[in-house]
């Protein structure tokens, strides 16, 4: 009896053990890899977060959100193609859509617009209802370039690229394949009197900036975000993401990159 007592105690210290060391272990393990314990963590990214962690300093979430954007490395290299429309749809300087790609309900965009401008059907309910309630404000937005084609981008690439080079095409001109505008869910605006080169200085521009986002619409290229987004600030150019992702960004002040990386990339 007093034997068997023993035994069990015996049994029962060395589970206990076992227990702690396997939890130890565990602990370690979560210790030298910080990056796991995010959602979006991809196991075949470990490499590439612990070197751009040491270059860049950044926290462990934003490390492994900006190497799954494969910002890491040079734009145009790594590149991905989009086949499927979404609202939420990612085109970036390493996420492209063919020559072939085609906006589902494409439609003219017949006020608050120059002529020949397209969007796709609820990006453009939205922009109506948007530029609508901005008119009884006094506020006039205007589209003035929103749905483009690849051979349209290709045009105005080129031009670009034969006028300034490529390296400086490359900092205000998206290649072919590669603008958002080619999604229809893209507007540059102006406010009809003034270029759009100064719109950060209308009254547009700040309604803009209270009220976008309650339609869906994001500043796509926003100041300070320039290494994300991979474009120069640009506060004409706004994107429809719906209202629950829009809104979403802009109480976080992040870019549609970091919200695509952290909730629809999968
Ligand atoms: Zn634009």
């Amino acid at each position: 009896m007093k034997k068997g007592m023993l035994i069990l105690i015996g049994l029962i210290t060395i589970v206990s053990i076992l227990c702690f060391m396997k939890q130890e272990k565990k602990k370690e393990s979560k210790k030298n890899n910080p990056y796991e314990v995010f959602s979006f963590y991809k196991k075949e990214n470990l490499d590439r977060y612990e070197k751009y962690y040491k270059l860049k300093k950044l926290s462990y979430k934003d490390t492994v959100l900006r190497v799954n954007l494969n910002l890491d490395y040079s734009y145009y290299t790594h590149t991905k193609e989009v086949t499927n429309f979404d609202i939420l749809m990612l085109v970036n300087k390493y996420n492209y859509v063919s020559k072939d790609f085609k906006v589902p309900s494409l439609k003219e965009v017949k006020e608050y617009a120059r002529d020949g401008m397209y969007l796709e059907s609820e990006c453009l309910e939205a922009f109506l209802k948007m530029a609508h309630d901005a008119s009884i404000e006094g506020i006039n937005l205007r589209a003035i370039s929103t749905y483009r084609t690849y051979e349209y981008q290709e045009n105005l690439y080129n031009d670009y690229a034969k006028k300034e080079g490529i390296k400086e095409a490359d900092t205000y001109s998206a290649r072919p394949g590669f603008s958002e505008h080619h999604t229809g869910l893209v507007i540059d605006m102006d406010n009809i009197t003034s270029n759009y080169l100064n719109f950060e200085k209308t009254n547009e521009f700040a309604w803009m900036d209270d009220n976008a986002y309650k339609y869906g619409f994001i500043l796509r290229y926003p100041k300070g975000k320039e290494d994300i987004t991979g474009y120069i600030y640009e506060p004409w150019h706004y994107r429809y993401v719906g209202i629950k992702a829009a809104t979403y960004i802009k109480k976080n002040n992040i870019t549609l990159e970091e919200y695509y990386s952290e909730f629809v990339d999968k």
